[in-house]
């Protein structure tokens, strides 16, 4: 069965190719760096990884954006707060999160592309915008008048006639926007960081950083645009209203809506206080691989619990499949091969296959792999499992892992840059804690692993030594 993905837009589950030379262009909504993300968002960028690979496993090229959101209300409070500039400010969540995607396996985007590197372009469009009366200004502001864009509600499928008229909110923090008129671009307020611009002075909205690059970037109708469940409404249908009025064409083709992470029933979210980072995770002893496992576990349209638990479930699982593949490439099996078994594999492989197919249903395609290590382990004791079955098998977990990538432990490459950074946070803290042993014996414990540690005026750099 063809690769098929429930379209937020159509509300219908719908066989996807791309539009063009088998190329996938996709925009998916990136971080705002304004603090280390949470296992929550990596909850919708690992969908967004296993996405991407699967797209590839089906032959498709990429050409994949993502923006990081480098600007807006919370990132200019706490820069200001500390007395940084916006760049210098975002520079260390920006490495932080790209040092977070590589310990958890997630390939970086074809392009990821900073907001303030389009401050010019975003100010070109909103220019176009306000040509084409899809604008007002106010106090410095502009904002985009929703009743000029008839199909505004199309993507969140809500009816908002008759809820619109003239209001508006200046905010872009999105749990707090709401079916109004939202801002393109902001004047500054006192005190706060702003662009000299042809607009005048200020910085754009969060939602017109996204309609620019991706058009900029991959043309006016994407294939894939994605993000999370909570960006259908207000962001991806502003997003929606900006393109459409700027191009006159469709804006994406499929949108797809990562649910959440939760944890005891609600979302895990910064503002419920009830988040873990990957670093407080990795400080507790638990393997990237088991984090990345349980986030891809459950199909991405449905929520997953977080819990303690299932981090240790995901391991036995990561250890029954490492298992297995050792017990393929070490122990010696009788010549020939067993056609019953080669079917077995063939029908597994087929199975993993549709389920991922299947608009990504990872829990169906797991089934199907773990349905057979207990099927191959069990004729592997009866002795019925023949030297010659073992290639398939092995090129049934090579299947397994250009997705779920957790087979290879990262211990053999010693501890990752977020455990470091953690590690190195954990003596900071130790040290003002006037705990000495503490700090000494982090610094040690890295220096075996061949991490030296420098204290300078603006904090603890470390690096590591070359081999
Ligand atoms: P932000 O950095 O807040 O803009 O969020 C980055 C991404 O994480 C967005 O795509 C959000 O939809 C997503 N996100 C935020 N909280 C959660 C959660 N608890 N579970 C899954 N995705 C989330
Ligand atoms: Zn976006």
């Amino acid at each position: 069965m063809a690769l098929r993905f429930y379209n937020t837009l159509s509300q219908q589950v719908e066989t996807f190719s791309p539009a063009r030379d088998n190329i996938v262009r996709m925009y998916t909504c990136g971080p705002t760096v304004y603090d280390y993300a949470h296992i929550g968002n990596f909850r919708t960028f690992t969908f967004v990884d296993l996405l991407r690979r699967w797209l590839r496993t089906n032959g498709f090229g990429l050409d994949h954006v993502m923006n990081i959101t480098d600007v807006d209300d919370k990132i200019i409070r706490n820069a200001v707060a500390q007395r940084k500039s916006l760049a210098e400010y975002t520079a260390v969540y920006t490495e932080a999160f790209r040092k977070d995607c590589a310990t958890l396996r997630l390939e970086e985007p074809e392009r990821l592309v900073p907001a303030t590197g389009h401050i010019d372009d975003m100010v070109e469009a909103i220019e176009r915008l306000s040509a084409s009366h899809h604008t007002y200004s106010s106090e410095g502001s502009v904002y985009y008048r929703i009743s000029s864009f008839p199909g505004y509600g199309k993507l969140s499928h809500n009816d908002f006639s008759g809820n619109l008229a003239g209001a508006r909110v200046d905010v872009d923090e999105y749990e707090k926007a709401d079916a109004r008129d939202f801002a393109l671009w902001k004047a500054p307020k006192e005190g706060e960081p702003f662009w000299e611009t042809a607009l005048g002075p200020g910085r754009p909205g969060w939602h017109i950083e996204c309609s620019v690059m991706a058009i900029k970037y991959l043309g006016e109708t994407l294939d894939i645009h994605a993000g999370g469940i909570d960006l259908i409404f207000p962001h991806h249908e502003n997003e929606i209203a900006q393109s459409e009025a700027l191009t006159g064409q469709p804006f994406a083709r499929f949108w797809l809506h990562a649910e959440f992470l939760m944890v005891e029933g609600q979302k895990m979210s910064k503002s419920l206080g009830n988040y873990f980072t990957l670093r407080d995770i990795l400080e507790r002893g638990h393997s990237p691989e088991a984090i990345r496992y349980l986030l891809a576990s459950v199909p991405y349209r449905k929520s997953l619990n977080f819990t303690f638990d299932g981090l240790k479930s995901a391991k036995t699982a990561i250890d029954r499949l490492r298992n297995f593949k050792l017990r393929l490439e070490t122990d010696r099996y009788p010549e020939g091969q067993s056609e019953e078994l080669a079917a077995r594999t063939a029908q597994a492989c087929k199975g993993f296959t549709e389920s991922l197919n299947d608009d990504l249903n990872t829990a169906e395609a797991l089934g199907a792999v773990f349905e057979y290590v207990r099927d191959a382990n069990s004729a592997m004791d009866a002795g019925t499992f023949r030297a010659g079955n073992a290639a398939a098998a092995l090129e049934l977990l090579a299947l397994f892992d250009s997705v779920f990538a957790v087979l290879q432990p990262a211990a053999s490459q010693g501890t990752s840059d977020a455990g470091v950074d953690a590690l190195v946070a954990e003596r900071t803290a130790a040290k003002k804690a006037k705990n000495f042993a503490r700090a000494d014996e982090i610094r040690d414990q890295l220096l075996a692993q061949g991490i030296i540690l420098e204290d300078t005026k603006s904090g603890v750099r470390w690096k590591r030594k070359s081999p």
